[in-house]
């Protein structure tokens, strides 16, 4: 059996935009609250899509309604109940460690789909303590200590023992673990520290002056784990690195490749200065220029300098499929207007821009060389209307 199941009846029904909340006579769901999420299971077959109380009544969401009086089963899933108490529990035993012996509070609690969070009231944390703080958790772990849930009356509850006083009356639900922790708590918990099996800080951020800590217990600890692993594993065996040597070969790649590029900027640099004094050889009013294999900054940089001669630079940029029309400011011609117009009569591409420059993009080379003709032919032959 994967769900803890249970027989009872359908007492209330409700519905919103979500769908259809129904209240049980007797449930097991764990309502969402305290930073851990709701219970899934069924109920009758049904997906438990969210549990919430609300005025004391705890209010289940199907997508389907049941019946008022309707006798129904119903399950609790076991191993995600399962993952939210260890979970929760690794919070306990965080918080309980930060506070005794770094002096630090725990401000507030979540658990999310793939990790859990606390946002603890310190705003300097580093790694050094979070491998301390793993290793006094995995401690409190082999110790296996039970963890006992006791209904007290207020009255026998011991104050001095509390983590956080409560001015709650009747009947409080208190959370011990053993020589570690004595709480106030209606979550759910596994019966012993040792079921957490291992608690691994995933992350380490700053929020609003305080410190967030992201967290995975338990299976999900293990998959975390895993997935480092094969990333890893991934950049070992590409950059032949172990665990040792990656972080300086890293670094080193990355100014490798800084350097590099600067040499393919001073090389596009030398080659657009070559293509342009070439074109100017030319004394023609419009400078057509093709680039088929270059790179859309190689482009750029040609047409940039030939506007900067005062002439109209047009460029084609074949791996781009970009069209690029630019010019140096001292022409009348709306050269942004101008190719949305020409654009538009030929139904192809999608562009425009300023006074001095513009640009569009084609879906085809094909479109983009059928473009650059009319855009030249236009120009040329003076057939722009501004
Ligand atoms: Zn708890």
């Amino acid at each position: 059996m994967t769900g803890w199941e249970f027989k009872t009846m359908v007492t209330a029904q409700r519905q919103d935009e979500r769908g259809h909340w129904i209240a049980l006579q007797e449930t097991h769901f764990y309502a969402e609250g305290g930073g851990q999420p709701a219970d899934a299971g069924t109920i009758a077959d049904e997906a438990v899509h969210d549990v919430q109380q609300v005025d004391g009544v705890v209010w289940h969401l199907l997508e389907r309604p049941l019946e008022v009086g309707t006798a129904v089963t119903a399950q609790v899933d076991v191993a995600t109940r399962r993952d939210h108490s260890i979970q929760h529990t690794a919070q306990h035993v965080l918080t309980a460690i930060l506070e005794d012996r770094y002096g630090i509070e725990t401000l507030s609690f979540g658990i999310g789909t793939d990790d859990a969070s606390i946002e603890i009231g310190t705003h300097a944390f580093d790694w050094a303590q979070i491998e301390q703080l793993e290793q006094d958790v995995a401690t409190v772990i082999y110790e296996n200590r039970p963890i006992h849930i006791r209904q007290l009356d207020v009255s026998e509850v011991d104050q001095t023992k509390l983590r956080k006083p409560t001015d709650r009356t009747g009947v409080i639900r208190i959370v011990e673990v053993e020589g570690l922790d004595y709480n106030a708590c209606g979550g759910t918990h596994v019966a012993s520290t040792g079921q957490l099996g291992f608690v691994h800080v995933t992350a380490l951020k700053k929020v609003r002056g305080n410190v967030r800590l992201t967290y995975v217990a338990g299976r999900r600890a293990i998959r975390e784990t895993q997935s480092a692993r094969t990333a890893l594993r991934t950049v070992h065996q590409t950059l032949s690195t172990t665990n040792e040597t990656v972080a300086a070969r890293v670094l080193e790649e990355r100014n490798a490749r800084i350097e590099r590029e600067k040499e393919v900027k001073a090389l596009e640099a030398r080659v657009a200065k070559a293509k342009v004094a070439a074109f100017l050889q030319e004394d023609n009013y419009v400078i057509t220029h093709i680039g088929k294999t270059e790179g859309e900054t190689l482009t750029t940089m040609i047409i940039e300098r030939i506007a900067a001669t005062g002439r109209i630079a047009v460029g084609a940029n074949h791996t781009a499929q970009k069209l690029i029309l630019m010019h140096d400011g001292t022409h009348d011609i709306a050269i942004g207007k101008f190719l949305k117009r020409t654009l538009d009569d030929l139904g192809i591409g999608r562009g425009g821009g300023s006074h001095k420059q513009a640009q569009a993009r084609f879906e085809s080379v094909l479109d983009l060389e059928k473009a650059t003709a009319e855009v030249v032919k236009r120009l040329q032959e003076g057939v722009v209307s501004c």
